[in-house]
């Protein structure tokens, strides 16, 4: 689906200069309460993609966002928006005075979260209210919030149905639609449902598409529902950050976890996502590291709402050294400081390599993106190398022969046991030698036809749901992660 040429809009803004100069905030026309915001999270000058948006998104303009994550696309399109709000702005306790006038659709809980994370702190000196609703947890509180009112509502297409079939909000009076990753959308099979939300809004309001790519899907999204839009591009998708140093490393599947291991130490690598190809292989390998003396957690599609959030704030409070993840973590998150990128498997899809490597280097820090290829990764790195035009050059690593013995492992019953220190003190890890692990020893208790790998479930997204015919249920995976007789859970 990748497509480099962003098209499919109308006109096209200036082409970037070559190194434009940073343009303070300040000389925005933005309101007062909104640029105190803006100076709270300590940010001063505009990013490339927030200077040329924002002015098109004041003046009202239908947008076509093409932006790489991590260059700063919430921003650039909630404060122009929040700014246009601002004269329904009221402290009134009537739910009637808050109806939704934003709303902002994300494919996954996790940027769901993290964009309304951010456009609170923009608000927060304003009386517009903002809310978030996403799928796995409780549909109560998020009931109650939204029955009080809300201007600006942030949500994952299926969950956001629930709600509207339960009549727990009306969106009759949107006036701003933000599709947020649209591509990553459409990948999860969030069509029928975002054209059934679309549907719901009144035909005149204002519509923003963000998405790292522009494939012909994207343009026929972007023809039907929006009208005459801005193209706004600040990066070639499908380009790399450049900086981001990217490392390729010849090691063999049973070396990887030691290739790993010296990796960090050798680069005195603090703090590191790991990406792996399955759900079962981020537990499995999580486990492994957890028990090499890393404070590692897992991300994956089977994990809980609560966990998943659970693991990814310790992470970012760098309380996690290690995040074992599925590409449910590839995209659009945003962790400040990240430093290392590890794809322990090589994607089997070249653009989430894109995605992977894009969550270190952010915000202009450099980055570190290792990738860990065995023989059977040929093809794959060949489909990278093409996606971002680059010849890759495949390094041998030397791996430690002596292989110290193992640090003390957690026990995994005793919930009393002490936190350890913050992960940014952790002295590099020693390199264990594979052992068994009574864990995964056990037997595997598959149910019936459902532990497929998870690339077969790549497409996983919403519940079965009778609001999306179009959407297969997902498949369960077997009741091994963590003995839990819980049923899988839907990502959005
Ligand atoms: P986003 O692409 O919206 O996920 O933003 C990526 C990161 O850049 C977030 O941590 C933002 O807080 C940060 N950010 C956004 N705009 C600016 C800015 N103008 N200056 C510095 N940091 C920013």
């Amino acid at each position: 689906m990748t497509d480099p040429t962003p098209a499919g809009a109308t006109s096209a803004a200036p082409p970037e200069a070559a190194a434009p100069a940073p343009v303070r905030f300040s000389t925005l026309p933005l309101d007062p309460k909104l640029l105190r915001a803006v100076a709270d999270q300590g940010y001063e000058s505009m990013t490339p993609i927030q200077a040329k948006a924002i002015p098109v998104v004041l003046a009202g303009r239908d947008v076509m966002g093409a932006a790489q994550t991590g260059t700063g696309k919430t921003a650039a399109f909630s404060l122009p928006l929040l700014h246009r709000m601002l004269k329904h702005e009221n402290a009134s306790m009537s739910p009637a005075r808050h109806p939704v006038r934003a709303l902002v659709l994300a494919p996954t809980r996790e940027l769901a979260d993290q964009v309304a994370n951010n456009i609170k702190a923009y608000a927060q000196h304003s009386n517009l209210r903002v809310a978030v609703v996403f799928g796995g947890i409780d549909m109560k509180p998020q009931t109650e919030e939204l029955r009080k009112g809300v201007e600006v509502l942030i949500a994952t297409p299926g969950r956001l149905l629930d709600h509207i079939e339960a009549k727990n909000c009306v969106l009759n009076q949107v006036e701003y639609v933000v599709l947020d990753e649209a591509d990553r959308m459409l990948d999860i099979g969030f069509l029928p449902d975002l054209q059934r939300i679309l549907s719901y809004l009144p035909a005149q309001r204002q519509t923003l598409l963000f998405s790292a790519t522009f494939s012909p899907e994207i343009r026929r999204l972007s023809q039907s529902y929006l009208q005459d839009p801005i193209t706004v591009e600040v990066a070639r998708p499908n380009a790399t950050a450049t900086n981001v140093e990217q490392r390729f490393y010849s090691v063999s599947d049973d070396d990887k976890r030691r290739a790993v291991l010296q990796l960090l130490k050798s680069r005195a690598i603090t703090q590191a996502l790991v990406f792996v190809n399955s759900k079962l292989g981020a537990a499995r390998l999580a486990r492994s590291f957890e028990r090499d003396g890393l404070k590692t957690a897992a991300l994956h599609g089977d994990k809980s709402q609560d966990e998943r959030l659970k693991s990814l704030a310790a992470f970012k409070a760098g309380e996690v050294e290690l995040l074992v993840a599925t590409d449910v973590a590839a995209r659009g998150l945003d962790i400040v400081d990240l430093p290392a990128v590890f794809n322990f498997d090589v994607p089997f899809n070249a653009e989430d390599y894109v995605h992977r490597i894009g969550r270190t280097g952010r915000a202009g820090a450099s980055g570190l993106a290792i990738t860990l290829v065995t023989r059977d990764d040929t093809r794959l790195v060949a489909d990278i190398e093409k996606l971002i035009r680059q010849k890759t050059e495949l390094e041998p690593l030397e791996l430690e022969t002596e292989r110290p013995p193992r640090r003390q492992r957690r026990d995994w019953s005793d919930d009393s046991a002490e936190p350890r220190a913050p992960a940014r003190a952790y002295s590099p890890p020693r390199v264990a030698s594979p052992a068994s692990d009574p864990f995964f020893d056990r037997p595997y208790e598959a149910s019936s036809a459902e532990a497929a790998p998870a690339w077969e479930t790549k497409a996983p997204a919403a519940a079965p749901r009778s609001v999306s015919p179009n959407i297969k249920p997902r498949r369960k995976v077997a009741a091994l992660l963590g003995g839990s007789a819980a049923p899988a859970k839907t990502p959005a």
